[in-house]
């Protein structure tokens, strides 16, 4: 078994050795490959990301990734959105859960806003938000999937009203649950992000396209004490990558108080990809334990260090 381990730029490199601790517990034997992209090589090499280390990534059962840092420049383009589309890793996957409320987000990967078609023009800038039949049909399916284990029923975060594109979006999905045997419920984006503040408890699986994903997963943070605290599951036909919500984090990167929970879930999706049995639910556990005791890092008001509560975790879990 080949894991690739991407611990990025920022906290990262920080929380990414914390999780990679977690999955070598549980898969000591497997061949564990390290590769070295993001920010921080663009900066010294000028390539963020090269065919070899895509290719690498490709040959992997499963891969454990960090945070990379996007900069705003002309010339750097975000490595995650090429990876995402190299690997073709369509279906985004992001738990939030908590006391009495258990939500999954399927967020489409590859297409919507980030389909990477833009142009910069002067006084004028467009970027192509595109939706397919055939892009929202494997969403929808993946949607479904998960709701069979589950409620049986999929809410539809859209903008119809307004978009085009997602009229297509909303009645692909609304056809693939019927076809499923799935309940589905389409709603607008903007009032499903306070209503599912407001109400988690009436939320099961949330199938919505890229940004409005991307944005509903960290609104849903406030749910779960922060950012810190999400993981998620990127998922193609053959390949999957594991990776916190968060992103590389710079304000509080290098200082060692980055909560590295995220990650940590975020190893427990990875191993229950791989078919390891109750990894994902002993991890979680002794997560849980900790946070019970008031032990956590300052951004869920403790005081312990990314390194020493990753250390805790593995003995908790041991125990
Ligand atoms: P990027 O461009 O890489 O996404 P960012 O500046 O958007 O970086 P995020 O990582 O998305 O930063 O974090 C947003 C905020 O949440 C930051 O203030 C950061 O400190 C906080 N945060 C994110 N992840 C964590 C974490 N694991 N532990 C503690 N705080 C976090
Ligand atoms: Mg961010």
């Amino acid at each position: 078994m080949k894991i690739a381990v991407v611990p990025g730029d920022g906290i990262g490199k920080e929380v990414t050795p914390v999780a990679e601790e977690a999955v070598r517990h549980y898969l000591l034997d497997a061949e564990y490959i390290y590769a070295e992209v993001g920010y921080g090589r663009w900066e010294r090499t000028g390539e963020a990301v090269t065919d070899e280390d895509i290719d690498l990534l490709k040959e992997s059962d499963a891969v454990l990734f960090g945070a990379i840092t996007t900069v705003p420049h002309p010339d750097y383009k975000s490595v995650i959105l090429r990876i995402r589309k190299e690997l073709d890793l369509y279906a985004n996957l992001r738990p939030v859960s908590g006391p009495g409320f258990d939500i999954e987000i399927v967020r489409e990967n590859t297409e919507g806003l980030y389909s990477g078609i833009e142009e910069t023009g002067d006084g004028r800038s467009t970027t192509l938000r595109v939706v397919t039949r055939k892009g929202s049909e494997r969403i929808a399916e993946f949607a479904c999937e998960r709701a069979k284990l589950r409620k049986k029923e999929i809410v539809i975060g859209n903008k119809a009203n307004v978009l085009k594109s997602d009229v297509l979006f909303r009645d692909t999905c609304i056809k693939v649950a019927e076809e499923n045997g799935i309940a589905s419920k389409p709603m607008y984006i903007d009032a499903l992000a306070l209503d599912v503040l407001m109400h988690p408890k009436r939320y099961d699986v949330i199938v919505t396209t890229n940004i409005f994903g991307d944005i509903l997963s960290d609104v849903c943070g406030f749910l779960t004490g922060g950012l810190g605290t999400l993981p998620s599951g990127n998922y193609g036909v053959k390949n999957a990558l594991f990776e916190p919500v968060h992103g590389s984090a710079p304000d509080i990167a290098g200082r060692g108080i980055a909560n590295p929970v995220a990650a940590l879930r975020s190893a427990g999706m990875l191993l229950d990809y791989l078919g390891v049995d109750g990894a994902k639910n002993e991890i979680e556990e002794s997560i849980q334990a900790l946070l019970n005791k008031g032990i956590s890092t300052p951004d869920l008001g403790g005081d312990i260090r990314t390194a020493d509560f990753g250390e805790k975790v593995i003995a908790g879990i041991m125990r």
